[in-house]
This record gives structure tokens, C-alpha cells and sequence, in this order.
């Protein structure tokens, strides 16, 4: 590597920016770190942005290669599958995958963003400045402009290099855009969401080693575990519309809907409709670029260049999966242009290939898992995977267990084995159409091997579980 020693500037230290800075200050490199909130490790976290995600594979490994892994790990949750919830009541757990290490993860985001900002400052390399409001890059004038939160001053900064972290709503995607040095397509789901939280007293009613779902057809409620006991719950719905959160502007309201929608949930939620009164309602989109770099000079990365929808759980997973192949290709690399150039030509067909799957989970997750045909070729899915473990790996087992496989590839995949399972199934599906020889014919003639990484690969900290 023979990048120069002058500092590189990351706007946002969110959990990619964080993660990041990390990475880059164990290359040897400075690394001067901008934030416009407050330091996490005094103020109190802000509200209202999603207060825990889920952790998979892709994410895992990126922070065992940044080495603070071990220091994530008290702050897990097991998530063993989805615990569906109908409207009578009734629960059935639907495993993620099949076997033990095949768990995604509860964390709550301000703890992980916390424990990411401690590692990185903690480094030599890193210095880190909090209430910095990154206002603007003017790539002509070579300047990023900053306004200081405690003095209101604004000022300049040389610009180059800078990486851009700065989240979904990137005030320097919006620069690039601007100068017509990148096209910006947002697309905005017509469903928002609005979080609310299930007190500890409560949440013991629910299984913690599980999402819940209450699928509804149209929208949908799920709720994640937090390590307080607390879960997390979000209800997704449309905006508008007869059954939407335009519709819910009154307490009575809101129980009304609850106690019709989600009667097992509405027990668990004792202040309910404060909560929503309180709580703000946010919006979901994705967020398309090209490109994300101009020369050696900007570079967008994590939500700022490819933002998703959150139904896959892989918007954070794929921002640190961005933050280790930044890494990687650090290692011969001798100049930020074509550093740059290189991550948007690895990165850009997986950024598509996830938001695009992200888009089609929001129909799996509200209407599918309901639905007899899906739950019948999921069990399919699983049944062929133990047959032709070198072969068939569900789609969602290679987006969320196998970070080995790109996400372009499970997208590929995926689609071949989407096919296949809908022909198995017409012609009788279950176990016998699993172990049947138009089963062997059909996946030996259209899934060629994995090849040996998918065997072998090692998976973030599958040694401790
Ligand atoms: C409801 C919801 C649920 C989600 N669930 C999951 C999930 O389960 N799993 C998953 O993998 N992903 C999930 N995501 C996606 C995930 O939150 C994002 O993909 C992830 O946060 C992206 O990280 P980032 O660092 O790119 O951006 P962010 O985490 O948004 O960080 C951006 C940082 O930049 C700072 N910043 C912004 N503007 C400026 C500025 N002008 N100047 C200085 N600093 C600035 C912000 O304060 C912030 O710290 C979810 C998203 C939503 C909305």
C-alpha cells in the first residue's frame, strides 16, 4: 500500500463510518472522523431512529476483521427463526435455517454504534470529533463545510480524501448530486414505520430467541429482543388508505386497529396509544447512485450510496460488508482514485442485488409466511439443502449465513432455485419430492457446485455457539 500519511476525512460515524475508521486506522492510515451528534459515550442515545437491528453472518464478519467482534458480543441475541403470530392467536416458529450456527442476531444500535466509536477512538490513528454538521462538499473549491454544534462557527476543511458515511439521508451524495457529478434516484415505499417499545414485564410473554411477526397481509407488526428483557416492536403500514397510519389519528383509534389487528400484542403494550401519539413515524426507501466515487476525491459508502429497505435485515450487514471489502482492497491499492474505482466495481452489482431482494422480503415477511404453498416449498428449500448440501442452499440462508456467497450470486441462485421449487412442488413436493430422481436430475442439471469456499469457509464466531 502506499496511500499518503495525510489524514482522511469520514463524515458519519454511524456504524459504517465507525466500523470503518477502525479498519483504516489498523492499515497504519489517520483518520479524522466527523459526527454531527453528540459523543454516544455521554449523551444520552437519540430517539426515534431504529433501536435494534439484526446482526447476520456478513456483518459478523466484517467486525472480526476489524477485531472488536468479542467486544459486540455480550450486547447478542439469538434469533433462532420467525415466530409468526396469526390472528387467533395461535404461534409457530419458522427456523431461519437448519442448523446450530444458523441464527441472526438482536443488537441494539446505539450500544453497537458505542462500542464501535470506543474501539476506533481508543486507536492512535483515529481522532474523532463529535457535533460536527457536515453542511456541504464543494468539490470545485476542494472544501467540506462544517457547522460546530456548541459555537454555531462554520468553516472549511480540504476535502480530499473523504469518505462519505453519513446515512440514508447523505447531505454529500446530495453535494454530488447537485454539481451533476452523480444521478440520485430515491424511491419511497408507500408503507412507513413507527417503532414502539414493549416493556420488560411484558416481554416476558414473548420467546426472546425469536422475531415476531403478525403478518397481516398488506402490513405487518414484528418485534426484536432487546438484552433488557424490552422488545422492540415496528409496525409497518401504508400511509395512506382505508387501513393506514392516516387512518390511526386517534387514541380509540389505534387500540381499535390493535385490538382487531394484533389482539395477542395489545397486552403487551400497556401505553399504547401514547406511545404512538409519541413516537415519530418514519419513512422507507432505497436510495440509487451511480457512481459513488468522483476520482480519488469522494466516495459514498454504506446507506449513503446504496440505502435498502429494512425487510431483509441487511442495510447495516451490507454497510460493513462495504467497510471490509474497502479493506481488503487496501491491501494493493496505491492511489484513493483507483481505490475508489475498484469498491464500486466490486460492490455495485451486490448493492442491486440486495436491494431488489430487500424489496421482495417486504412481500414474504406481510403476506408470504401465511401463505400454505410458501411454508410447503420452504420445508422443499430446507429438504433439498440437507440432499445436495454442496448445491442448494436456500436464498435466504446464502443472503443471511453465507457471506461467502456475494449477494449478486444468492440473487442468481436464488432465481434458478425459485424455479426448480415451484416444479418440485407441482409435481408433489414435501420430503418424497426432495429424495425423488427428478429432484437429482433437475439440481445437478441447473446448480452447478458451490465450490469448496462454501464448505470450508469458516463463519464469524461459529466456534463459540
Ligand atoms: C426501521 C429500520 C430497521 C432496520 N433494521 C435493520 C436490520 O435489522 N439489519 C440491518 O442490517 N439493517 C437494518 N436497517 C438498516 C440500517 O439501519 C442501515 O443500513 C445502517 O444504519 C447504515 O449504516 P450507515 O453507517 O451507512 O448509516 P447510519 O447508521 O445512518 O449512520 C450515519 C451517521 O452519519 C451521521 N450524519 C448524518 N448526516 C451528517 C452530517 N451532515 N454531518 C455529520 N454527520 C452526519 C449520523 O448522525 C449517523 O451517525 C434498518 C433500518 C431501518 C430504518
Amino acid at each position: 500500500m502506499r496511500l499518503p500519511a495525510a489524514p482522511i476525512n469520514i463524515v458519519g460515524a454511524g456504524l459504517a463510518g465507525a466500523l470503518l475508521a477502525l479498519l483504516l486506522a489498523r492499515r497504519g492510515l489517520a483518520v479524522a472522523l466527523y459526527e454531527r451528534r453528540a459523543d454516544p459515550r455521554q449523551a444520552r442515545p437519540e430517539r426515534g431512529r431504529s433501536i435494534n437491528l439484526a446482526l447476520a453472518a456478513r456483518g459478523m464478519r466484517a467486525l472480526e476483521r476489524a477485531g472488536v467482534l468479542e467486544s459486540v458480543r455480550p450486547l447478542l441475541i439469538p434469533m433462532r427463526g420467525r415466530m409468526v403470530h396469526d390472528r387467533d392467536g395461535a404461534v409457530a416458529l419458522q427456523p431461519y435455517g437448519q442448523r446450530e450456527h444458523e441464527v441472526i442476531f438482536s443488537v441494539g444500535r446505539a450500544d453497537l454504534n458505542r462500542v464501535l466509536i470506543e474501539a476506533a477512538a481508543r486507536h492512535g490513528n483515529v481522532s474523532v470529533q463529535f457535533n460536527q454538521h457536515c453542511l456541504r462538499a464543494d468539490l470545485g473549491e476542494g472544501q467540506l463545510s462544517f457547522r460546530d454544534g456548541a459555537s454555531g462557527r462554520e468553516y472549511q476543511l480540504p476535502l480530499a480524501p473523504t469518505i462519505a458515511t453519513d446515512g440514508a439521508g447523505s447531505v454529500i451524495r446530495a453535494s454530488l448530486a447537485a454539481a451533476e457529478l452523480a444521478r440520485v434516484r430515491e424511491e419511497w415505499l408507500d408503507h412507513d414505520y413507527k417503532e414502539l417499545t414493549v416493556p420488560a414485564a411484558s416481554g416476558s410473554a414473548l420467546e426472546r430467541r425469536a422475531l415476531h411477526i403478525w403478518p397481516r397481509g398488506g402490513f405487518m407488526l414484528i418485534a426484536l429482543p432487546n438484552t433488557d428483557g424490552s422488545f422492540t416492536a415496528t409496525l409497518f403500514l401504508a400511509r395512506e388508505g382505508p387501513r393506514s397510519f392516516a387512518a390511526l389519528a386517534t387514541p380509540a383509534a389505534v387500540e381499535q386497529f390493535f385490538a382487531r389487528e394484533f389482539a395477542d400484542a395489545l397486552p403487551l403494550l400497556p401505553d399504547l396509544a401514547a406511545q404512538f401519539a409519541a413516537h415519530p413515524q418514519g419513512q422507507l426507501g432505497t436510495v440509487y447512485t451511480v457512481p459513488w466515487h468522483v476520482r480519488g476525491e469522494v466516495l459514498l459508502l454504506g446507506d449513503a450510496a446504496h440505502a435498502i429497505v429494512p425487510f431483509h435485515g441487511q442495510g447495516m450487514n451490507a454497510a460493513f460488508e462495504d467497510c471490509a471489502e474497502l479493506d481488503a482492497l487496501l491491501a494493493n491499492t496505491h492511489d484513493w482514485a483507483e481505490l475508489f474505482a475498484r469498491f464500486e466495481e466490486a460492490r455495485r452489482a451486490n448493492a442491486a442485488a440486495i436491494a431488489q431482494m430487500a424489496l421482495e422480503n417486504y412481500l414474504e415477511m406481510r403476506d408470504a409466511v401465511l401463505d400454505a404453498g410458501f411454508v410447503r416449498r420452504k420445508s422443499l428449500a430446507m429438504a433439498l439443502e440437507r440432499r445436495f448440501p454442496e448445491r442448494f442452499i436456500p436464498r435466504y440462508s446464502m443472503v443471511m449465513f453465507h457471506p461467502e456467497i456475494p449477494y449478486a450470486e444468492a440473487q442468481r441462485r436464488g432465481a434458478l432455485q425459485e424455479g426448480l421449487l415451484h416444479e418440485l412442488d407441482g409435481a408433489g413436493g414435501g420430503d418424497a419430492a426432495a429424495n425423488s430422481a427428478l429432484a437429482e436430475r433437475l439440481v445437478r442439471e441447473r446448480l452447478p457446485p458451490l465450490g469448496e469456499a462454501v464448505a470450508v469457509a469458516p463463519r464469524a464466531g461459529e466456534k463459540s455457539r
